[in-house]
């Protein structure tokens, strides 16, 4: 007898049809279930022949919502409207992927969430840098403990573009670097440091002149000793390295995006090591002279190895009632902290941080 099995396609429209929403349709690929149907966008003008091929069109957000084909909706737009246009989604009965940042600010989250849990309905937010090489290999080596207990995480994005595009510059719309890119580079902590955070402090940049931040300097302390330094900046014509780690045992970096690691190891004999003090600047200096090719070892990094699904993949598999891989309560501890370093920024102080939602992340 021949079993057939029915696999339900599910259809999904993509409002707010930018640079994001168009690169949507190319991530829905990865999930054999899903079907990109239709686009929606303010702007008539994103529909170009070439960019809507085989999509529905809407007139209107009502008319997305009403029409009882579409199972789930992805908000694609500038970030200040993130917030209704999910809740409004949410409350007729679709499923929502969010763009990131999710919103504003934590209370915005809360309120999505809050709409999520009562229509019983799945909203995830695509955090997509959970996915980045050169972050599943920071992930990798803190799991294996390669460089014994880590004591300082430092993570980088520079650019010397400035903040580009319209939306982006103001913070009615949401604009800024911590909102743009905080967003990523805190969650990526987040899902490989395994403690509470207990201080943040802060430092927004405003060297652009604009209303919102061009970059900023963010010291997340754990209650393990353990800092994660997070740096973006839009005005950097030298790129500092993307990753740089320090353990117990050794030092770990990683330049560029995806790029392969190094890592330099202390070796066991470390103790027998006799050092030799060397010629630094206008003086001579035993404790910052280079270490001997006896005293630590010069290793690679592991390449990626990455079990997870693809994004739209686990979407659908959430929807089928599996697991959702970027939980929402991870993303709300992310909004919270970006909240607190704004304030520490305002006050110029580090501030003591309740870590209201870190058993929620683990
Ligand atoms: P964009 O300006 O290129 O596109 C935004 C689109 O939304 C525009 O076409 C605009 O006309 C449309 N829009 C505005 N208001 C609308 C409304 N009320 N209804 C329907 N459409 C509306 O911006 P973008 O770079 O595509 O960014 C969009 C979102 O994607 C932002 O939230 C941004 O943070 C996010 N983003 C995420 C990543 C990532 O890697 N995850 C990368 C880039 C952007």
């Amino acid at each position: 007898m021949l079993l057939v099995v029915l696999m339900k396609m599910y259809r999904a429209v993509i409002v707010g049809f930018g640079g994001m929403g168009f690169h949507h349709i190319d991530l829905m690929k990865e999930a054999k279930q899903l079907q990109c149907y239709g686009v929606y966008d303010i702007d008539p003008s994103k529909y170009e022949k070439n960019r809507v091929k085989n999509l529905k069109i809407y007139p209107s957000y009502e008319a997305v919502l009403q029409d009882q084909e579409v199972d789930l909706v992805v908000i694609a737009t500038p970030n200040d409207i993130h917030k209704d246009l999910c809740i409004q989604a949410l409350e007729a009965h679709k499923h929502v992927v969010c763009e990131k940042p999710v919103t504003l600010n934590a209370n915005e989250m809360k309120a999505i969430m809050e709409v999520a849990n009562r229509v019983g309905m799945v909203f995830m937010v695509h955090q997509n840098r959970r996915w980045d090489e050169d972050y599943i290999m920071i992930k990798n080596l803190l799991e294996k403990q390669t460089l014994g207990d880590v004591f300082n995480i430092e993570s980088r994005v520079h650019g010397a573009n400035g903040v580009p595009g319209d939306w982006r510059k103001e913070k009615r719309y949401g604009g800024g670097m911590m909102l743009d890119w905080g967003v990523h580079l805190i969650d990526q902590i987040l899902d490989c440091v395994h403690a509470t955070i207990i201080s943040i402090y802060c430092d927004l940049s405003f060297r652009l002149g604009n209303d919102c931040d061009d970059g900023f300097q963010l010291i997340l302390t754990f209650d393990n000793s353990m800092k994660a330094r997070i740096e973006v900046g839009t005005t950097n014509f030298i790129k500092m390295p993307r990753w740089y780690v320090q353990g117990a045992n050794g030092t770990a970096m990683i330049n560029e995006w995806g790029s392969t690691g190094d890592i330099t190891i202390r070796n066991d004999m470390v103790s027998e090591v006799v050092l030799k003090p060397v010629k630094a600047g206008a003086g001579f200096t035993k404790t910052m002279a280079p270490p001997s090719e006896d005293f630590t070892t010069k290793v690679k990094m592991d390449n990626p190895k990455d079990e997870k699904l693809p994004f739209y993949a686990n979407v659908v598999a959430t929807i089928e009632g599996g697991t959702a891989y970027i939980k929402n309560e991870q993303v709300l501890r992310v909004m919270d902290i970006m909240d607190h370093a704004i304030q520490a920024s305002e006050k110029n102080q580090v501030i003591k941080y309740n870590d209201l939602y870190f058993n929620q992340h683990e």
